[in-house]
């Protein structure tokens, strides 16, 4: 009788693409091969790919260390048009988390409708080709009267 075990056949590294055979113990779920910087790589894009699907996770963090500091701290510092807002009046009034949430809300919409606007800019190209180049306007020959 052959033993079979499909978990330990070849595969290609995710970062260096060399083929390398997974530890038995680890199997289909071992992505990088056994050299050091393509685990530190790998481990680098699994932390990246879960403080994408938490994020979250680590504005809640950083909004509670803030708001469990002894001593107000600064207020956060926030993009423009944000930045315009008196802050400091905000923390004031509605404590550091308060403000810190009120602060993390505006970003994220704000970063939100930037998002947009580029896909929407990518997406039609015919609303840059209506719009006029001023090198085109100039070649517009004038009419003769
Ligand atoms: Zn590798």
């Amino acid at each position: 009788m052959i033993i079979t075990m499909p978990d330990i056949r070849k595969r290609p590294c995710c970062i260096c693409r060399h083929w390398f055979r997974p530890d038995p113990r680890i199997g289909v779920r071992q992505r990088a091969c056994r050299k050091a910087e393509c685990q530190a790589a790998r481990r680098r894009q699994t932390q990246a790919s879960w403080r994408k699907r938490n994020p979250d996770y680590f504005i809640a963090r950083r909004i509670q260390e803030r708001g469990a500091l002894s001593q107000p701290p600064e207020p956060q510092r926030l993009p423009a048009p944000l930045s315009q807002l008196p802050w400091d009046i905000a923390q004031d009034q509605f404590g550091v988390q308060g403000a810190d949430f009120i602060g993390v809300m505006g970003a994220l919409l704000l970063q939100a409708t930037q998002d947009q606007f580029r896909a929407y800019r990518l997406d039609s190209p015919e609303v840059a080709v209506t719009l006029p180049s001023p090198a085109k306007q100039d070649q517009i020959p004038l009419r003769p009267d």
